[in-house]
């Protein structure tokens, strides 16, 4: 119903691949997966609101793959009952948390690796991933085709950066002055050509956001 984004990024050449933000929908998740034989080694959740881990239990069931996630959203991740009510929703069952990350941490599978930004603002543990280039040679599919380019650098950005806006902080925990900073001392030192994936909406790039995004526009 919200329309989270859900991305499944996966090494063409050892099938190892990581699932960000299992929003909902397990099933037709798990239904790619299995398509592309696909071995989920990590599920990375940008934060824990509610339409970002409506999924998060099944596809772990599922895959029996880690769950990673920032320390500093455990507090929402319990709020689960609070947030299904505030939208009329059926709590969704708890995952169980394996890592807790921070800052620098980096995660790899295959011969990918993406670093975890600390991107406190829309939530206290916000987090988003950056792949710094070089992606192994085959797309997946013909979508993935047309935005993955080879030595290009990528952001999964969660609720922190949209195109053309950027996360609410009105919700629990949230903080305006804390995503400004977030968004001015983190993703805006990214390079200019940095593919940028939020977790809502269409995919973007820095360098359109740094220029165009009425929040950033003025840095
Ligand atoms: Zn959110
Ligand atoms: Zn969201």
């Amino acid at each position: 119903m919200l329309q989270c984004n859900c991305h499944i990024v996966g090494d063409p050449q050892t099938r190892e691949a990581i699932v960000i933000d299992p929003g909902d929908d397990a099933g037709r998740i798990l239904e790619v997966i299995k398509r592309h034989h696909l071995k989920v080694t990590a599920i990375v959740v940008t934060h824990t609101h509610i339409d970002h881990v409506v999924g998060l239990h099944r596809v772990q069931e599922a895959t029996g793959a880690p769950v990673y996630l920032h320390a500093d959203d455990l507090g929402l991740y319990r709020m689960l009952d609070v947030q299904a009510s505030w939208l009329g929703w059926k709590t969704p069952e708890q995952a169980h948390i394996d890592q807790l990350v921070r800052e620098g941490d980096v995660i790899r599978w295959g011969s990918c690796e993406a670093q975890i930004l600390h991107t406190p603002g829309h939530t206290p543990g916000s987090i988003c991933l950056y792949m710094p280039s070089d992606m192994p040679d085959a797309p997946l599919n013909a979508t993935a085709a047309k935005s993955f380019q080879r030595g290009t650098a990528r952001l999964f950005a969660g609720d922190t950066l949209f195109a053309g806006s950027i996360g609410r902080t009105d919700l629990w925990g949230g903080s305006f002055a804390g995503i400004m900073s977030s968004l001015k001392g983190k993703l805006l030192e990214l390079p200019d050509d940095t593919i940028v994936y939020p977790g809502h909406g269409e995919t973007t790039t820095i360098g359109k956001e740094r220029a165009t995004n009425p929040f950033l526009a003025r840095n």
